[in-house]
């Protein structure tokens, strides 16, 4: 790939100062950045980037690509997290290959697009007889070209052993297991630069066994592979965690050992002060949600006093059918007004900002992402600030502007080096395409239903 110099631009490194360089240059080599600075080193290929901001790549912590089928869905549009679920489980009982790959194409586009670089989804839905498999995600992945946690998600507790999804949607334990292995053979990547790392995802403690639950950790640990479920996201949930289990959930996961730096868990709304501080205690990670949270209505999430516990956090989109957009940086802008709402106007721009980038990077314990620094991977974006969304705003404080205002996309997105975005487009796939094939594809799922149900 050679040497890209990017130039004459403002750099938001995230590093632990949180250092800003004004009227800087960034020189790609490779994979990584070969130079930051004043200095004009040699290269290439010379980009001009004046009153432009170069960021980290970000981090999305939790997705379900898969339900971009469902995104704007009119039967779980005005519904909690539970009815939301019952209502669409049987529309994503028809899933197919070709929709699977499709909707991971369209989920990850928008990503690259809102200048994320490293995407953790949690795929679970796996119909029986339908060839359905976490394989499509990998490919739409690979060819996007963008850096992949493929979250072998898994349901495993039917309605007809107390658990909330319907039977034709759940696995056994070891059918489950056998296939994580399968995907750990065939794509992980471990090495620092790896772009796909497969992970053990376990749906919730709704879904999924305390077999399931158990065993899922103990593979994951045996392979060091992260592991996540969702968690304290409503009441019914802790509802459901009292009666079946006697215990709240934090309470039902950590008796399982679900606890450590490489356990996270999506949204972590409903905490109290006890659990704050074990997550805190133990560097258990939380993936916020905002959009998500607020769309079913599920609460906000302690944001500020899980990071003064020192517990890790993370943000996610969360799928497309709880959130109808995929816009990281949007994200942030969530995170950033709903944090405000909760815990008082002093949780700064630049805070929220480390949830997709230093926080993201902890999350998945990758400290070649997640900052801008020699060495590190050239996985970065670039925003130009001289556009309208942002008049006035640069001017004052860049890096604020960038989550204060209307999100725009990037200029550029590299990942691993590669430029995969450029004056706001994406190179790798013919995206005009994908978005018609999507629609089509949405048709028939329709269609199907609606032969499913006469
Ligand atoms: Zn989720």
């Amino acid at each position: 790939m050679g040497t890209r110099l990017f130039k004459n631009l403002t750099i938001a490194t995230c590093d632990a100062q949180d250092t800003v360089l004004q009227e800087a240059n960034l020189l790609v080599e490779d994979n990584h950045i070969a130079f930051i600075g004043q200095q004009l080193p040699m290269a290439e290929q010379i980009i001009d980037c004046s009153g432009c901001i170069a960021i980290p790549g970000l981090i999305n912590g939790h997705h379900h690509l898969f339900q971009t089928l469902t995104r704007g869905l009119p039967v779980a549009q005005n519904v909690g997290l539970f009815a939301w679920l019952v209502n669409q489980y049987p529309i994503w009982a028809q899933l197919t290959p070709p929709m699977l790959y499709s909707s991971a194409q369209i989920g990850l586009a928008e990503l690259l697009l809102s200048g994320c670089t490293t995407a953790s989804d949690m795929f679970y839905l796996f119909p029986r007889q339908s060839g359905v498999k976490l394989d499509y995600v990998i490919q739409a992945a690979q060819e996007l070209g963008i850096r992949l946690y493929a979250g072998r998600g898994s349901m495993s507790k039917g309605q007809s052993s107390g658990g909330l999804p319907p039977d034709e949607v759940i696995q056994g334990t070891d059918e489950i297991l056998a296939d994580t292995e399968r995907l750990l053979s065939s794509y992980h990547e471990p090495e620092p630069a790896g772009m796909i790392r497969i992970s053990v995802m376990p749906c919730s403690p709704f879904s999924v066994t305390d077999e399931l639950m158990r065993d899922s950790l103990a593979l994951a640990r045996q392979e060091r592979l992260l592991v996540q479920t969702h968690l304290a996201e409503t009441l019914d949930e802790e509802r459901y965690c009292l009666e079946r289990f006697g215990k709240r959930p934090l309470a039902y996961l950590s008796e399982l050992e679900w606890l450590g730096p490489d356990v996270s868990f999506a949204h972590g709304i409903h905490l109290d002060t006890a659990e704050i501080r074990l997550l805190g205690e133990t560097g258990t990670g939380i993936v916020h949600c905002p959009s998500s949270n607020m769309r079913l209505a599920s609460g906000i999430a302690p944001v500020v006093d899980l990071l003064a516990a020192g517990a890790t956090v993370g943000v996610g989109v969360d799928g497309s059918a709880s959130n109808d957009s995929g816009n990281l940086l949007l994200e942030l802008r969530q995170a950033l007004l709903v944090g405000r709402l909760r815990s008082g106007p002093t949780f700064s721009a630049r805070s929220a900002l480390a949830l997709a980038t230093s926080q993201g990077a902890k999350l998945l314990n990758r400290p070649e992402i997640g900052s801008l620094a020699v060495g590190k991977l050239a996985d970065l974006a670039i925003f130009d600030l001289k556009r309208l969304e942002y008049a006035g705003a640069a001017c004052h404080d860049p890096v604020a502007a960038l989550l204060l205002c209307q999100p725009t996309p990037p200029r550029y997105v590299l990942v691993n080096g590669r430029v995969v975005v450029a004056d706001g487009r994406l190179l790798t796939i013919d995206l005009e395409r994908a978005v018609a094939e999507h629609n089509r594809l949405v048709i028939k799922l329709q269609e199907s239903i609606a032969g499913a149900i006469a």
